[in-house]
């Protein structure tokens, strides 16, 4: 039934299929991307503008984008114009660097009380990505007067601004949710791991009280790495969790110290579960050898399917993007680290992601999946 294991034809990992398996696919296509010249760059946008123009919709293009918007970052300004004429408001990053008329014109759209809202969800969504002062002020100006087609959402302003990487409390206080500089986690030795200031999955001598598994140290980072300036942090933290419970739960909130000590804080209405990862999971996620990339990487690098784990930029949100607010002090976390989780456990599903509070030093761990 061509569903023996073999080995890919590019890194040799285990797959049931003939060929190259979907992460060399993936590194294949970004390299691709990567090497393309301004003059093809330009070329690939007029592409998407095209359909954009001729069919109304994004859709044989919308990969196309979405790889130049991740790896190359490029200007989206003729896209959005092309986008705003035909009523396209999918993906939002669309709207990343729309012109000042269109982001005014959507503005306005929003004022209205009588915009369906379907169309202000959109919106919302759209003038999030593109950011600064004014649409901030918008959200908040609709966070404490709602127009009518807020009754029909879930979530106030606040929310989705966090899809663009900032969000404000109820005092209307800015914070950014996203670190601005990007780096990956790249395959690489043990010994170069040993090196590495980011390591994913070491292993604790603790046992989960839950669930009897392994507790890890999902990631290790060292701030004084001078790649991680950016961090702002003066030391070794590490975000502590359950592997096994996580999954299950809303994840594990940790304390932790600049001196590499760090310590779950236990939810104790969590109930008993079953260690479905047991040692062999554990030994496995361990043995890893991402260690972290030698150069800074586009904000958007990993924000995709088979994106990768990588630390600062955007997350790959499987679900909706999902900003925690600190058990201490209450306010909004600050996205921290990706890990896609089937690059270091083989089989296992979706997305860990990792928020901090750099005031109360407290992290947490928390997953997504399909
Ligand atoms: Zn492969
Ligand atoms: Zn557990
Ligand atoms: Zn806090």
């Amino acid at each position: 039934m061509g569903r023996e294991p073999q080995k890919c034809k590019q890194c040799g990992r285990t797959i049931y299929f003939d060929g190259i398996c979907v992460n060399c696919r993936t590194e294949n296509e970004r390299n691709r991307i990567l090497a393309l010249s301004g003059a093809e760059i330009e070329a690939a946008i007029g592409q998407i503008c095209n359909e954009i123009e001729e069919t109304g919709a994004l859709k044989e293009e919308r990969a196309l984008f979405t790889e130049l918007l991740n790896y190359r970052d490029i200007d989206t300004s003729k896209i959005a114009r092309a986008a705003f004429q035909k009523g396209i408001f999918h993906p939002c990053e669309i709207y990343k660097d729309a012109p000042d008329d269109v982001i005014r014109a959507m503005m306005e759209m929003l004022k209205q009380d009588d915009t369906a809202s379907m169309l202000a969800n959109s919106l919302l969504r759209c003038l999030a990505v593109y950011g600064g002062e004014e649409v901030f002020q918008l959200f908040l100006e609709l966070e404490r007067h709602p127009r009518k087609w807020g009754g029909k959402l879930y979530v106030g302003s606040a929310y989705y601004a966090a899809a663009g990487g900032w969000t404000f409390d109820r005092e209307g206080r800015f914070t950014k949710t996203n670190f601005d500089k990007c780096y990956p986690m790249v395959r690489g030795t043990q010994e170069g791991k040993a090196k590495s200031p980011v390591k994913i999955g070491a292993r604790t001598k603790e046992k989960c009280p839950k669930c009897g598994c392994g507790i890890v140290d999902l990631m290790e980072i060292d701030g004084r790495d001078p790649r991680l300036d950016f961090l702002g942090i003066a030391g070794v933290i590490k975000a502590k969790c359950c592997p096994n419970c996580i999954v299950f739960s809303e994840g594990d909130f940790c304390r932790y110290t600049v001196d590499g000590e760090s310590e779950i804080i236990i939810d104790e209405d969590r109930p008993k579960m079953e260690d479905y990862l047991r040692e062999e999971g554990i030994e496995e996620l361990a043995s890893n050898t991402y260690v972290l990339g030698e150069h800074p990487v586009t904000p958007r690098y990993a924000a995709d399917w088979e994106g990768g784990s990588s630390v600062g930029g955007f997350a790959f949100w499987i679900q909706d993007c999902e900003i925690r607010f600190c058990p201490d002090c209450g306010k909004p976390m600050k996205y921290l680290a990706q890990i896609q989780w089937d690059t270091v456990l083989d089989g296992m599903e979706g997305n860990a992601y990792i928020e901090i509070c750099k005031d109360c030093h407290v992290m947490v761990v928390l997953h997504q999946q399909t």
